[in-house]
């Protein structure tokens, strides 16, 4: 049995100043439950402000947005999963879209990404996901397939096993148009064929979330399907009230 996973992506969205503010309101809401895991990816500057407000609340699960494939030195601008982890992260995404298509990011970088977040003690949340004009070639399997195959191909296999990934088709993420839950399901379970292929039976315990305009009104259709094991949020976390009710689905 894996537990559902509900990841809120704050993007550049959230101050530490806010971000205080907004996690008073979210844990006032929230109480903990046992049965779901809740990650929040603040942007790195509020990590610490968002560890400290949930300080008393070991429910509460934090990333990164973003780590650097190297653990320190001459990167000016860039974070390393090892300040990640000292801020209060545990998780860190790696290949989002955004990075993938604004920042240029290649598989071969996400591949050094996820080991780098596993050798600093992070677990990967690896986003994979097809554009619009991949997916009208037909070629959304073997794109997701190349992105998975990639960004583990630095892990061994029981790195492989306790890291999560994430399926957002890139034309689903921040235009309201969400994969309906069957067509989430079918790549997500090709991602689960793959993930035994490489680690036996233990790719069934590796989390696989949807992400791509999921809100409070599609996420429990989504969560119903077999292989569809938590959900990552952008737009519809970034208001309390909403991300609570998301949360509590
Ligand atoms: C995301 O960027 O990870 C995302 C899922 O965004 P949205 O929910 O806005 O589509």
């Amino acid at each position: 049995m894996r537990t559902p996973v509900f990841a809120a992506n704050w993007k550049m969205n959230i101050g530490p100043h806010d971000a205080a503010e907004f996690m008073r309101t979210f844990l006032g809401a929230y109480a903990p439950h046992m049965d779901r895991t809740v990650i929040v990816f603040p942007p790195a500057l509020s990590l610490c402000a968002v560890a400290e407000s949930t300080r008393e609340r070991a429910d509460i699960q934090l990333g990164v947005q973003n780590i650097f494939r190297e653990s320190r030195g001459a990167f000016t601008g860039e974070n390393s999963a090892v300040m990640a982890k000292q801020a209060g992260a545990t998780f860190a995404l790696v290949g989002h879209s955004e990075r993938r298509q604004l920042f240029s990011e290649t598989d071969h970088e996400t591949s050094l990404k996820c080991a780098e977040a596993v050798r600093a003690g992070l677990v990967p949340v690896l986003c994979v996901g097809e554009t619009l004009a991949e997916r009208e070639r037909g070629e959304t399997e073997a794109v997701v397939l190349r992105q998975l195959c990639a960004g583990v191909s630095e892990l061994d296999p029981s790195q492989i096993a306790s890291m999560l990934v994430a399926y957002e088709p890139v034309w689903a993420i921040g235009t309201g148009r969400t994969a309906t839950p069957a067509e989430a399901e079918s790549v997500h379970a090709v991602i689960r064929a793959a993930l035994r292929e490489r680690v036996g039976s233990d790719g069934d315990r590796v989390p696989i979330l949807y992400g791509g305009s999921v809100n409070e009104g599609n996420a429990a259709s989504l969560l119903s399907a077999p292989d569809i094991d938590g959900v990552l949020v952008g737009s519809a976390c970034l208001k309390p009230d909403s991300w609570t009710r998301i949360v509590l689905t």
